[in-house]
């Protein structure tokens, strides 16, 4: 699970300081998906970032499966990210190689063997309906596709944890909705706990356990989507539920 302890981020100095992130206090539950949701410029991204320390916080805690990632060096840190997976609105897949060879890739990096690698890929891309596409090109394949292949290389190192930002936000109707399918198969088989970033507060119902607002760098109201729809006097209850009529 993903724990963060007031957890700040500030960029810049002096006058010009910003503070992105301020004392946000946020857990992901062990194999449930929490969303955090916000406008543009609330301070998502940078969360992502410095849940991987690729951002380093100013200060606060950032602690995954009970270790605190920010008191780790880089060497230790290069490990530790291997047990979360990444997705993002971007599939980051390389145009040059075939969806089996981008799945493969983590594998190759940490020097599994042929056979081995071509087993595990064989597998995720059953994993994610697409063994058929495993010789296809990024650009012969559908943005929703190229997401899943995407889903597939950040599962490759078996990762406990999976961090998504704004993963369906671009997709049509269709396309997101195999993707909220396939993170729940996801939660429920693999036991994956998944922090689920984006800005669509529809896709939000229909994917998320527990849903939290981040309002100029705060949590301002979280809570379970069941309790949030019921809750007349719920702000985040109320973006939620015109979506679902
Ligand atoms: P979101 O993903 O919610 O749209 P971001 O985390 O990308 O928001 O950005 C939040 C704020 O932090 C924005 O005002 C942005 O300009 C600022 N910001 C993000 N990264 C940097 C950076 N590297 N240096 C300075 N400001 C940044
Ligand atoms: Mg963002």
């Amino acid at each position: 699970m993903i724990q963060l302890e007031a957890l700040t981020k500030v960029f810049g100095d002096g006058p010009d300081a910003t503070t992105v992130l301020d004392h946000l206090d946020f857990a992901v539950p062990s194999g449930q998906i929490a969303a955090v949701v916000g406008p543009s410029g609330a301070g998502k991204s940078t969360l992502a970032q410095c849940v991987t320390l690729l951002e380093r916080p100013t200060s606060g805690r950032v602690v995954v499966n009970g270790d605190d990632l920010t008191a780790f060096g880089e060497r230790d840190l290069r490990v530790a990210r291997r047990r979360i997976g990444t997705i993002f609105q971007s599939d980051g897949l390389f145009a040059r190689r075939t969806a089996a060879e981008n799945v493969a890739l983590p594998l190759q990096f940490l020097g599994v063997t042929a056979a081995e690698s071509r087993a595990r890929v064989a597998e995720l891309l059953d994993r994610v309906g697409l063994a058929h596409k495993a010789g296809h090109y990024p650009h012969q394949l559908s943005g929703g596709q190229r997401q899943r292949i995407g889903i597939a290389r950040a599962l490759a190192l078996r990762p406990s944890v999976l961090l998504s930002d704004e993963a369906t936000s671009g997709l049509d109707p269709d396309s997101t909705a195999t993707i909220v399918a396939l993170l729940k198969e996801l939660r429920d088989e693999l036991g994956l706990s998944i922090l689920f970033i984006t800005h669509e507060m529809d896709t939000v119902v229909q994917i998320a356990d527990t849903v939290a607002r981040l309002d100029h760098g705060r949590i301002v109201e979280s809570g379970r989507i069941v309790d949030l729809l019921r809750d007349a006097s719920s702000l985040l209850g109320d973006q939620l539920r015109p979506a679902r009529a």
